[in-house]
């Protein structure tokens, strides 16, 4: 499963930072997603995290929603 932040809704509150900091990070007072680390949406802790997000703006996927023209 594919993790993205979605930063139209992030506001920058770290929650997802402080629960998994292999995974998030924070670009320019952002959350995001540790490059190399979008294939993580299996993680529990990144689900976890995503259902903490204050502004739902972690994204899982199946990876197939997200390419265009599928
Ligand atoms: S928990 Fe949500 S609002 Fe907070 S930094 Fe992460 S993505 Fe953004």
């Amino acid at each position: 499963m594919k993790v993205s932040v979605d930063q139209n809704l992030c506001y920058g509150s770290w929650d997802c930072v402080h629960r998994v900091p292999s995974v998030f990070t924070v670009v320019d007072g952002y959350g995001a997603v540790v490059p190399g680390r979008e294939g993580a949406g299996d993680d529990p802790r990144v689900r976890a995290a995503a259902e903490g997000c204050p502004s739902q703006a972690i994204v899982i996927t199946d990876g197939r929603a997200a390419e265009p023209g599928k």
